[in-house]
């Protein structure tokens, strides 16, 4: 996927659009699969949030990898892309008994992360097999925001609470085959992972009938040269014989379970954007792309760093822009960036558009939601129209009200 290939995909299907090169989806998912194989049984799950288009799902279906959902919906666009359901893990928080029941009679892998839900899970299902959420309280990265491992967390069992929740388990009978941690995003360290993972086999050991255990994810990936990420390969050795020893002393071969999002599909994608107006004030010079908030989030909600290209000038001057949106509020995409001289009507191309981006877009400003693009064996392949009018007013009921005299004057007064 060269400069030239993005430019013709923005002369076929307009702009802005999203782009995912499937050769990268692929080099990431065996590079993860290689870091471990020492491993007898590896299960890699495709974080479904973090873009849930179906020829997305089905390719990694065809790859082999099962899905991690957090919704009875993502479970059912898994299903939808053909995935079976027993290559499903639905690893809600907060979600009620209900969704949780229909999940499990889909014949989908049920992951429970609190108390309450367990009991009533437990007692009314003794007999469906199901995994736990144990939250390990290590900190794992930097920001804030997506480090779910602390003791504030909303998210996972404490291991503080196994005594409660062995007594809930044996009170109930019910069968716990699956344990798992997710400590969030960011996960820098490779000795912080594998410290909060003899936290999980330490826990492992009071349950009888595991069949896997699931380290989540939280992997980081590079958003610019010279970046930290996981060093996976390292990982891979390490936690792989950690894990085949803990296996002898269980006295049985667990599956090994990943659920990663971002490091199977972020450097994949490629948001490309038109500059419409570049505008010049006393101190900045900002160019306006054809989009903002609405289409690409993650710079405003969470402050990540997107490398931006001008691959329409890529050889000019360096000088330094701001880069931001249409929206009628702040949508800084970048600020004071160094990029190729831009002129207006410039492509723009910003570097790990593959996760968290598409699938945090919304209609805000009535604007519609870009087309979205595999690439393929050198083809373009449009996998998402451009949304349309018609998108904007769909399942909207229009009430016709008859404004009375008397309410009108009223209002006027006030
Ligand atoms: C979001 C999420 C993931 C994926 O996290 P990444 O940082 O994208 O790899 C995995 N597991 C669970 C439970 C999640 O909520």
């Amino acid at each position: 996927m060269n400069n030239s290939d993005l430019l013709a995909i923005t002369r076929e299907f307009g702009d802005p659009v999203y782009v995912y090169d499937a050769e990268k989806i692929i080099s990431q998912y065996r590079r993860l699969t290689s870091a471990f194989k020492p491993v007898k049984q590896l299960k890699i799950n495709y974080a479904v949030k973090a873009l849930s288009n179906l020829s997305i799902l089905k390719l990694f279906n065809k790859l082999g990898a099962g899905l991690d959902t957090v919704s009875i919906q993502e479970v059912q666009l898994g299903l939808e892309a053909g995935v079976e359901p027993s290559k499903i893990i639905y690893t809600p928080n907060g979600v009620s008994l209900e969704e949780i029941e229909q999940v499990a009679k889909l014949g989908v892998q049920i992951n429970i992360d609190n108390l309450s839900i367990l009991e009533q899970f437990g007692s009314r299902h003794p007999k469906v097999p199901v995994c736990i959420r144990i939250n390990p309280h290590v900190m794992a990265g930097g920001n804030t925001n997506i480090s779910v491992g602390h003791i504030d967390s909303k998210f996972g069992i404490s291991i503080h609470q196994i005594p409660h929740l062995m007594r809930i388990v044996e009170n109930t009978g019910m069968n716990i085959n699956g344990i798992h941690m997710h400590t969030g995003s960011d996960i820098l360290d490779i000795e912080v992972f594998l410290y909060a993972s003899e936290i999980l086999f330490e826990t492992a050991k009071n349950f009888k009938n595991l069949e896997f255990i699931d380290f989540g994810s939280g992997f980081k990936v590079p958003y610019k040269e010279g970046d930290i990420e996981t060093n996976i390969e390292e990982l891979g050795e390490k936690l792989s014989s950690r894990f085949n020893e803990f296996c002898k002393e269980y006295g049985k071969d667990l599956t090994l379970a990943f659920e990663p999002g971002k490091f199977l599909v972020s450097e994949a994608g490629k948001f490309l954007v038109k500059v419409n107006v570049i505008k010049q004030t006393t101190s900045t010079v900002f160019a306006q792309v054809d989009s903002g908030f609405n289409h690409l989030i993650r710079p405003m909600f969470y402050g990540s760093r997107h490398e931006i290209h001008n691959i329409s000038h890529p050889d000019g001057r360096e000088r330094f822009y701001s880069v931001v949106g249409y929206i009628c509020e702040t949508d800084t995409f970048a600020s004071n960036r160094r990029i190729s001289e831009i002129k207006e009507g410039d492509i723009l191309a910003f570097d790990n558009a593959g996760a968290y981006c598409f699938s945090m877009a919304s209609n805000y400003n009535s604007r519609f939601r870009p087309p979205e693009v595999l690439w393929y064996n050198g083809k373009a392949h449009l996998i998402r129209k451009r949304e349309e009018f018609e998108d904007l007013t769909r399942g909207q009921l229009p009430v016709e009200l008859e404004l009375s005299e008397k309410v009108e004057k009223k209002s006027l007064k006030s």
